[in-house]
């Protein structure tokens, strides 16, 4: 690891003057891993002036002193996963705030907000199929359920829940129920209503106790035959992010106007009909009064990856253990019992809980401004990850890049004239938790204003993975994307194309969205999708092995250069006044 990463660096400071004439290689989308080889200083910057000089020092600095995968190293290997509430996640801030004191930052501190529940950490993990074959089960725990008491032998028992009908006019003619074929991706079906869920579960009550509850039908997940785009062209991105582009006839359906990501994982139930969620928790209720050995749910993906969330009441009292099981295994327990044949599991799962994590952390530190000192220029990305791996896309290489930026600035001995801060949070999984409480205490909002709120100059915000920046997206007027563009422009040949402006105040996505919500400029910023919604968001499979060096070294050159000019510039990003301020959306029911 330290190894590879001084190798790189000392032949990147050999051939820094040669660098500056070669073309820059985009590492080919699969394969075998490209040369790694120094990015950012593969041009000179074209423009003249101080801007253009501390844009060339900022692309050296990274070239020859990159920090950013040691980092990473440390945020995944050694400290994740990065549970909210966790031991792991405060080890992890604190490793950040003193390293980024080692650059010299000041005023680094870990700012408490009430998570409200206790941390959770899965340290062990076994889940056999002893009968009629003998084998290991890939399988994740869900947090926030209890351990199983030591070793559990249990008979596996599939409950087949009343999915209720199609939706109008998409309804199949009726055909006789098969409970054991595969429930495939089709149309979302309305699901029970309460009276058929209770008639089921009153039906299975007996089946239940002591076993291995497997819930719900096996999914099919068809083979993907359409090759992945990994990353924007450059068409696209421009269209997208080009001031000059934005009405260009060329560009009409080339992805303008596509905001964020994600939304709810909630849907809205059919008239009186139960929502996924509110099954779930019935179903989770149901296994704890009728003494189920363990739960078992279909991952539902494919090649074996693995999404697992949370028990959503945090109480390990209210659900049994717990764990989701890759899609494969699934399957093929599912067809062995629909020959017939009885099927037994053995689990050992030991989960801890964490009292201490009802406190939960945000990581900060600064650079100190100068003559405008009381005005901040933030970025942040959150450092919480979820639990089946160790979160390296989402989003310790977020937080990495913008400690990286701060690195950068640091070592060129610049002195801004705003304060910088660097803000790592924690809880954004559960809710954009950690940077809501943080917006709340310090900034208010456009309707309650505490007096921060006409310092802040504007919050960057990374967190879709390890692709290369493509643009971004402010909370603001159209001037204030006309600034940013400018800022970005010298980075053409990075593949930055832009800046567009956003007037949405709804909260959802990552932790931009808790200052658009409030009123303030949060700046998100787009990335080349690369793996991410394929393969490593949330999923298993959320390692180092899956960050491209060359991108995110690139990230870091661009997030310095813009944190550094908002925190240069006579004037602040411009703002919405509070007579053009859009409306906050109507308060969502239900949470996040
Ligand atoms: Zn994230």
């Amino acid at each position: 690891m330290h190894s590879r990463t001084f190798a790189v660096a000392a032949l990147v400071a050999l051939t820094t003057s040669l660098a500056f004439t070669q073309e820059r290689l985009d590492p080919p989308a699969s394969g075998p891993e490209p040369l790694r080889r120094g990015p950012a200083v593969a041009r000179q910057d074209s423009r003249t002036g101080e801007d253009g000089r501390i844009n060339d020092r900022i692309r050296q600095d990274e070239a020859i002193r990159s920090q950013v995968m040691r980092t990473l190293h440390y945020l995944t290997d050694v400290y994740g996963p990065r549970l909210t509430g966790s031991p792991n996640h405060k080890a992890a801030a604190e490793w950040a705030v003193k390293q980024m004191t080692g650059w010299g930052m000041v005023n680094g501190h870990l700012e408490p907000w009430d998570f409200g529940h206790p941390g959770w950490v899965n340290e062990r993990l076994s889940v056999h199929v002893t009968s009629p074959i003998k084998d290991a089960l890939a399988v994740e725990a869900v947090a926030w359920t209890p351990g199983t008491n030591g070793t559990v032998t249990a008979k596996a028992f599939q409950m087949v829940l009343p999915e209720g009908p199609l939706p109008e006019p998409a309804r199949a003619p009726e055909a006789a129920p098969n409970p054991n074929a595969p429930a495939a991706r089709g149309p979302q079906r309305l699901g029970p209503t309460q009276a058929e869920l209770d008639a089921y579960l009153a039906l299975v009550k007996d089946k239940v106790r002591g076993a291995a509850v497997m819930v719900g039908r096996s999914v099919s997940v068809p083979v993907n035959l359409t090759p992945l785009a990994g990353r924007l062209t450059d068409e696209q991105a421009r269209c997208r992010f080009d001031p000059n582009m934005v009405n260009a006839p060329e560009c009409e359906g080339l992805g303008r106007g596509r905001g964020g990501f994600g939304g709810g994982r909630g849907q809205q139930p059919a008239d009186g009909r139960l929502t996924t969620r509110q099954i779930d928790q019935q179903i989770d209720a149901f296994l704890v009064a009728n003494g189920a050995a363990l739960r078992i749910n279909d991952a539902g993906r494919a090649h074996g990856q693995i999404i697992a969330f949370n028990n959503r009441t945090y109480d390990v009292a209210k659900a049994v253990p717990t764990v989701v099981i890759r899609n494969e295994d699934y399957g093929r327990l599912s067809r062995i019992m629909a020959d017939g044949t009885a099927v037994e599991i053995e689990a050992s799962i030991v989960n801890m809980t964490y009292p201490e994590g009802q406190t939960s952390y945000n990581a900060i530190a600064e650079i100190a401004g100068s003559d405008l000192k009381d005005e901040v220029v933030m970025a942040g990305g959150h450092l919480d990850s979820w639990h089946t791996a160790t979160g390296a896309t989402d989003n310790a290489i977020g937080c990495a890049i913008m400690m990286e930026a701060a690195r950068i600035l640091k070592s060129l001995g610049v002195n801004p004239r705003r304060t910088i801060r660097i803000a790592l949070w924690s809880g954004e999984e559960e809710g954009l938790l950690g940077s809501q409480a943080y917006v709340k205490a310090h900034f208010g909002s456009a309707e309650a204003p505490k007096p921060e709120f006409a310092k802040l100059n504007g919050y960057l915000n990374i967190d879709t993975g390890t692709g290369r920046i493509r643009g971004a997206s402010v909370f603001g007027p159209p001037e204030a994307a006309r600034v940013l563009a400018e800022i970005l422009a010298p980075f053409k040949d990075l593949k930055v194309y832009g800046a567009t402006a956003t007037t949405s105040r709804a909260t959802g996505g990552t932790d931009s969205t808790s200052f658009h919500s409030a009123g303030l400029p949060g700046i998100g910023f787009t990335q080349d999708t690369i793996e991410y919604n394929s393969h490593t968001h949330h999923t298993n499979l959320d390692t180092y092995e899956r960050v491209i060096e060359t991108d995110v070294r690139d990230a870091a050159v661009v997030v310095a250069a813009v944190l550094f000019q908002l925190a240069n510039r006579d004037a602040m990003l411009p703002r919405f006044s509070t007579a053009d301020m859009p409306a906050p959306p109507p308060q969502r029911g239900g949470g996040f």
